[in-house]
């Protein structure tokens, strides 16, 4: 327990939603983790590496029913996942979190990382030792679903590009995005094995028309509409040449858009 509570970090962002970290994990490998308190159902979005137990240190939970949602399979954002038992994730991977295979959740990446960790989760621990433990999902989820905590309900936005699993949690009434590695700000990678740039396209348009109170991404800072809007825009202003559909409506040049970021 005492380790655990060593091991993470957590900030209050109001009073139900609840942001946990790891800061002793190398930072490309450390995602955001976000508890959602609901008057029924608490929601935990992703869980971590999975280095040190979760569960002991999520704040104010009081027995409510706890939905673990993935938000996609990558190993930085479901290695706690198997401490839970509601594990909900996007149908696309689902046959992948009963065995949780390296070159989906691309575990050997962390392995690989020269400097994984910068203090040891437990006395003898090895990078060379990590593996994501098997969660097989309670039940997936698909574009359209409801998450209904009593208090807040979610919609899932299927969001593929970074993975084809991608998804993101928008709450309608107050305009909170949760948008895992689909969207952070920060550089966003769509160049894995199940990375794919065309749908990635589609993805920013779709998020693009979203009226966001805030973005509260996979990793890095939690970000503004108008700060959602460059970064699509960035997005999609370098991919263009790859061969991205361009909306027909479309008449703004790549170039006008860059200098919206300074
Ligand atoms: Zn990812
Ligand atoms: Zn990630």
């Amino acid at each position: 327990m005492e380790a655990a509570a060593r091991w993470y970090e957590s900030q209050e962002l109001d009073e139900s939603i609840c942001l946990l970290r790891e800061p002793h994990v190398d930072p490309f490998a450390r995602c955001n983790i976000w508890l959602v308190r609901g008057s029924e159902r608490n929601l935990l979005i992703d869980s971590g590496t999975g280095l040190s137990p979760l569960t002991p240190v999520l704040p104010g939970i009081d027995g409510r029913p706890l939905i673990a949602l993935a938000t996609h399979i990558h190993f930085d954002h479901i290695g706690a996942l198997h401490e839970f038992s509601d594990r909900r994730a996007h149908g696309s991977e689902a046959a992948a979190f009963t065995t949780m295979p390296d070159e989906v959740t691309l575990a050997h990446v962390f392995r690989e990382l020269v400097r994984p960790v910068t203090q040891l989760p437990a006395v003898g621990w090895r990078a060379a030792e990590y593996q994501v433990q098997p969660a097989p999902l309670a039940m997936t989820v698909a574009d359209g679903d409801c998450l209904d905590l009593g208090n807040r309900r979610l919609i899932v936005l299927h969001v593929p590009g970074h993975s084809k699993d991608s998804i993101a949690l928008f709450e309608e009434r107050t305009g909170v995005l949760f948008s895992g590695d689909a969207l952070y700000d920060g550089e966003l990678i769509d160049s894995f094995p199940s990375s794919n740039v065309n749908e990635y396209c589609a993805t920013m348009e779709r998020l693009k028309q979203l009226d966001v109170s805030v973005g509260h991404g996979g990793h890095g800072p939690s970000f503004s509409n108008a700060r959602k809007n460059v970064l699509v825009e960035e997005y999609l202003a370098g991919r263009r040449e790859q061969g991205c559909p361009r909306p027909a409506a479309r008449v703004t040049g790549a170039g006008g858009l860059k200098h919206e970021v300074d």
